[in-house]
């Protein structure tokens, strides 16, 4: 498997229904460059765009006259939209009976410049494989904003570029976890280039530096709107002052400006604290974890350090993870693993919940 090879889930700005825009990226020769915890490729690459209509796909009904192929719903839609005398002077197609309806998705095939974007190492403890839906929002969330980032770098709009993720297994590395990668690519057909641009390792790396504050004009504009207040108090997961758009909106429950974060911090250290003591997530355990708790009627406490919330009736204990903290013994953090060690001493029962689940699952 090559490092394009995977199939990728794709989503960028469209205009029309973006909701049922997948795109896939295709076949590209490239070699990653490894720098700092990230490894960047880019070049131009052809991406599929399919349109299912939301999975449904489109119905086409042939016409009695010709070989013709009519989706019945979008000649209503367009009729609709005409003045109401045009709309009475226009006959409706006459549907040939004898033909079987086409079920069919639309395509389109189309060149332009990509850079795809991987993290290297993730801590012990740690999984970044995009199957679980707390590293997949963590992935889509890195992804849409280093495009806001780019957008402002740039100086452009965000429909310029196109954001996806591809799943990927490394097969360089044997046993090596399941990851992803992000790509963006310029959105119009032969792009004007700014996906091969920020490709470049020095230039991925501004980018990211960007978003942390650390480099260029607007960078701790950038930064500090994100983590300080009102923001940081008022938006638990994403909102549209920070991650979501109406191109996006497919992946809104998805997004978190706090999981985007962790993975540049990530990208440029394999050594980044992910863990629940970063202010941004800190704040957000301290308000959220004692209702949350409350809600699902256990007091809370903490566990070897962790937010935690107990049942004395049922002997059972809630444990507060990091959502990229990783759920599987074999790879538990020393803190869930001690968390985990004490509950056991004492005879109760446990479950880890994430942060992420906490937030948007109240009472589950
Ligand atoms: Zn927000």
């Amino acid at each position: 498997m090559t490092w394009w090879a995977a199939e990728a889930e794709y989503n960028g700005s469209f205009e029309f229904t973006p909701r049922a825009l997948r795109a896939r990226m295709g076949h590209a020769p490239g070699t990653a460059t490894q720098r700092l915890n990230f490894e960047v490729d880019q070049g131009p690459a052809r991406i599929h765009r399919v349109n299912d209509n939301g999975g449904d796909d489109f119905l086409f009904q042939k016409i009695s006259v010709g070989d013709i192929w009519i989706v019945d719903q979008a000649f209503q839609r367009a009729l609709a939209d005409l003045p109401a005398d045009r709309q009475r002077a226009i006959r409706g197609p006459q549907y040939d009976a004898s033909a079987a309806p086409l079920t069919r998705a639309l395509a389109s095939i189309a060149s332009t410049d990509v850079l795809v974007a991987g993290i290297k190492r993730a801590p012990v403890g740690v999984t970044l494989n995009p199957a679980m839906p707390e590293a997949r929002a963590a992935w889509y969330s890195f992804g849409f904003l280093v495009r806001r980032a780019a957008a402002v770098v740039l100086d452009v709009a965000e429909s310029e570029l196109d954001v996806g993720i591809q799943p990927i297994m490394d097969m360089r590395t044997p046993f090596a976890p399941p990851s992803a990668r992000i790509f963006i690519s310029d959105s119009l057909e032969n792009g004007a280039g700014y996906s091969t641009y920020l490709g470049e390792p020095a230039e991925f790396e501004r980018l990211l530096r960007f978003m942390l504050g650390q480099t260029g004009t607007n960078s701790a504009l950038f930064h500090d709107f994100l983590i300080n207040n009102p923001h940081e108090h008022e938006c638990s997961s994403s909102c549209h002052r920070c991650l979501r758009d109406y191109g996006n909106m497919a992946y809104h429950p998805l997004l978190d400006w706090r999981l985007a974060l962790d993975m540049v911090r990530l990208a440029l250290d394999p050594a980044a604290a992910i863990d629940l003591t970063q202010p941004y997530w800190s704040t957000l355990v301290q308000r959220t974890a004692p209702a949350y708790f409350q809600g699902l009627n256990y007091s809370a406490t903490t566990l070897a350090g962790l937010p935690a919330g107990f049942d004395a009736g049922a002997g059972e204990v809630l444990i507060l993870i990091h959502p990229l903290w990783d759920p599987d013994q074999t790879n538990f953090r020393p803190e869930v693993a001690s968390a985990v060690a004490r509950a056991e001493a004492r005879g109760w029962r446990w479950k880890l919940r994430t942060v992420f689940h906490a937030v948007r699952f109240p009472y589950e």
